[in-house]
């Protein structure tokens, strides 16, 4: 039994390294989703400024298309008052002209602000894009260093899966499967080693009689309260 569970240590061991690279992997998660988040809140920014050129040039247009049926309307009074015989009748007309140039003097003046509020937004958008830009540029260096920093962690995860992977051939099939489901269970790992005469795990005393076993190194004792693999750490330096 020695021999499998000096397999079984390096195992572990391999696994405690592949986990470790993991969690450092994990680690930039955080900042990579700030980087993210950073950018989306610039493109929901300039999506909202674009959305308001095209409302400030709706309202243009709309004012346009009014203005110009106000002209029509004032062109067909003109062409009427050339053709008029009454003098009542003229007189309706003119004060129509009068009223009519009022209110396009207005809606024209609307039409002016409405063009500068186009102009407003589009300097607006200007501005947005030109932050995002500096903002996505401000970024290229650091991202390019958390994928090298990534990448090599990658690579080194490969690397011990690949020794693992060798490790794992030189253990008998019923005592990997042992292994991994317990590795798989709320321990951190799958062997303790024992602490006094506890389980170095749950801190459960260990039986006299499993004890011996343990000593002996005939088997490999399971704990009874928390069921990971208990080894004597002496069994491991005197071989
Ligand atoms: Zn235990």
């Amino acid at each position: 039994m020695q021999a499998d569970l000096l397999v079984l240590l390096e195992l572990q061991e391999k696994d405690r390294t592949i986990q470790q690279l993991r969690d450092e992997l994990r680690a930039f998660e955080p900042e990579l989703a700030d980087l993210d988040s950073e950018l989306a809140e610039h493109e929901a920014r300039l999506a909202a400024a674009r959305r308001a050129i095209g409302e400030a040039g709706d309202r243009r247009t709309e004012l346009e298309q009014k203005i110009e049926n106000f002209r029509q309307m004032q062109e067909r009074r003109r062409q009427r008052l050339e053709w008029v015989r009454g003098a009542k009748e003229a007189s309706t007309l003119m004060a129509e002209l009068d009223l009519g140039r009022g209110v396009l003097a207005k809606e024209e003046a609307e039409w002016v602000r409405s063009a500068d509020r186009v102009q407003e937004a589009e300097a607006k958008a200007a501005e947005t894009e030109k932050e995002m830009g500096e903002v996505t540029e401000g970024q290229v260096a650091r991202r390019a260093e958390l994928a090298v920093l990534q990448g090599e962690l990658r690579e080194r995860i490969g690397k011990v899966e690949v020794e693992r992977e060798e490790v794992t051939g030189r253990i008998a099939k019923p005592v990997l499967t042992r292994y991994e489901r317990i590795q798989k269970g709320r321990a951190p790992l799958a062997l303790y080693a024992l602490h006094g005469d506890a389980c170095g795990h749950c801190f459960t005393a260990v039986p006299m009689h499993r004890r011996q076993e343990i000593h002996n190194g005939n088997s490999i004792v399971t704990c009874e309260a928390c069921g990971v693999l208990i080894y004597e750490t002496e069994t491991v330096s005197d071989s």
